[in-house]
């Protein structure tokens, strides 16, 4: 026995004598999204051996029903998608289109007036066709190894048996805005007693599972064609003020795949949706930092702060007056990420930042009027990396919370229309980029990005909702990350600071009284309160190590999680 033991022993040490150090484990794959439930869904898919567009839509199927204020099945979203084989980044929209009867006055009252924006929102007329799922399918068919008819188990079963009601969700069932007292959202916030649902209340919806079956069975004509798509024109030409959508309006609807748009930001390339997307904006005000020193700088620097605000609003101006759909009007995209014009409007940071700076003009700008373009906040935005190496960075909405308060067969219609610009037409009658027209996608600020290495290896992925603020929100994690080598999670977490004119929101309670100061100094007084905290940040990045280090926002309920 005793000889054994020393036998053991012996065997035991001359083992780990000759080992060599164990190599740490690193998770190869990682889901990052606004809700666990959803995150959850989209690891099962993983461990099942499925792609990083598989749990995409394993991700938005339980996202539209767990987060059903922020995206779902009647959406619209953007996708960028890196194929670690090809080593090609592709930009998929999915972001819904207006009825063929659309016009530019589409948000004018009977006395030739804007409508207020909650009217519109309500309306019939607010919601576009929905893209995010025919987006999904298109790219699911072009990156999937799993069956689509088998991506939507998790989503299907939540709803059948039921999920818990989160303090986020719960939080704005109860809350005071227009959509959250429309009439379909207060049915459906209804317990049987008849109380209005709280966090911890479960919700079961069986219309949701039953969209969701024949989703999986017919694909996004589910949605597009038939007895759905029949029940969105119906609840669409109701009062008040019928939209106009048609079934043909929804037979017609095409998502569209390219590929995305990539510019060098220092060592690295950074990948977007082209426009309507918000995409060229962040590019923009990438482009524009790179012509600074914020690199040598870091989060405690008034400086760098001041870079990014006035790199915002130079970036913003641009955006605001550029662009819009680029199947309906001239945006001049190669002109506005020019170098020689980046350079030029790069000496305008100057170190004041005085008056709001007026837009540029890039190469190819064409003659547009000023924008009128109103965006709240409502989206997700998530990340996903495969055991291959695949990353999807997808941002996903219903625009504002609740969409626009109608719903139809389990799930909520967009309001994605009031992303058009109210006003057409500008008082000498120059078009705005951003009008309303038959078929057209408003503009977007979404920008889910995919950044690569010089050798078009990824690097990293983020993205967040916000409306307006997105990009500047994408900006502060890409410096935070890539510039001042912070970890994901540091990097979401750094404050929020939006710059557009004369506005300056932040969350001025996380900002030092140094970096208050030196910004005041400069011209920007950062005034909490007006919407700088309304992030949701999810980014991935991989370690030179291979370690994938990912973040979540935490003024949201998100998770990141590593598996396989
Ligand atoms: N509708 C906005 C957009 O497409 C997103 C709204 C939000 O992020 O809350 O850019």
């Amino acid at each position: 026995m005793r000889l054994a033991i020393a036998f053991a022993v012996a065997l035991w040490v001359g083992t780990s004598a000759n080992a060599q150090p164990a190599k740490p484990h690193h998770d190869r794959a990682m889901v990052d999204a606004a809700n666990p439930l959803a995150v959850e869904a989209g690891l099962k898919i993983l461990r099942a051996g499925g792609s990083a567009i598989d749990a995409a839509v394993a991700v938005q199927a339980a996202l539209g029903l767990v987060e059903p204020q922020s995206s779902g099945l009647g959406g619209g979203a953007f996708l960028t998608y890196y194929d670690a084989h090809t080593h090609k980044v592709t930009a998929y929209d999915g972001r819904e289109t207006a009825p063929a009867s659309a016009t530019p006055t589409r948000f004018f009252n009977a006395d030739g007036k804007p409508l207020s924006f909650s009217e519109a929102v309500l309306s019939g007329r607010s919601a576009g066709v929905p893209g995010a799922v025919a987006m999904l399918a298109l790219a699911q068919k072009a990156h999937g190894r799993l069956a689509w008819s088998g991506l939507f188990g998790d989503g299907e079963r939540l709803a059948r048996e039921g999920f818990i009601v989160s303090p986020r969700l719960g939080g704005l069932i109860g809350a005071g805005f227009a959509q959250a007292k429309a009439p379909d959202v207060l049915a459906y916030f209804t317990n049987p007693g008849g109380d209005r649902m709280k966090a911890g209340d479960r919700l079961v919806n069986r219309a949701y599972a039953a969209t969701l079956r024949r989703i999986a069975a017919e694909g996004p004509n589910a949605l597009l064609k038939g007895s759905i798509a029949a029940d969105i024109v119906a609840r669409l030409s109701q009062d008040p003020l019928p939209g106009g959508m048609t079934l043909a309006d929804l037979a017609a609807y095409q998502p569209h795949a390219a590929e995305a748009l990539c510019r060098s930001y220092r060592q690295w390339i950074v990948c977007e949706p082209n426009a309507p997307s918000g995409g060229p904006a962040t590019l923009e005000g990438l482009g524009l930092l790179a012509r600074t020193d914020i690199a040598k700088r870091g989060p405690n620097d008034p400086i760098a702060w001041f870079e990014l605000a006035q790199a915002q609003r130079l970036m913003y101006a641009d955006d605001l007056k550029y662009v819009g759909d680029p199947a309906a009007v001239t945006v001049p995209i190669a002109g506005l990420l020019d170098g020689p014009y980046l350079d030029a409007r790069a000496k305008l940071i100057g170190d004041q930042a005085g008056p709001p700076p007026a837009p540029g003009q890039p190469v190819g700008a064409p003659k547009v009027g000023p924008d009128a373009t109103r965006e709240p906040g409502g989206t997700s935005s998530f990340v996903i990396v495969d055991q291959w190496g695949d990353v999807a960075s997808m941002t996903t909405t219903v625009e504002g919370p609740f969409g626009d308060g109608r719903m139809v067969d389990g799930f909520l219609l967009n309001n994605q229309l009031t992303d058009f610009s109210f006003q057409p037409i500008d008082k000498d009658g120059a078009p705005a980029a951003n009008a309303v027209g038959p078929g057209k996608r408003p503009r977007s600020s979404m920008s889910p990005t995919i950044i690569l290495d010089a050798n078009h290896r990824f690097v990293a992925a983020v993205g967040s909702p916000g409306g307006m603020a997105i990009p500047a929100y994408v900006l502060k994690s890409i410096v935070g990350v890539l510039d001042w080598k912070l970890s994901m999670q540091e990097a979401v977490n750094l404050p929020n600071l939006i710059a557009i004119g004369a506005y300056y929101a932040g969350e001025a309670d996380k900002f030092s009284p140094g970096v208050l100061r030196g910004l005041a100094d400069r011209g920007i007084v950062v005034r909490s309160g007006l919407g700088a905290e309304g992030s949701g940040l999810h980014g991935i990045i991989r370690r030179d190590d291979g370690r994938l280090d990912g973040g979540a926002d935490p003024r949201r309920e998100g998770v990141a999680r590593g598996c396989c």
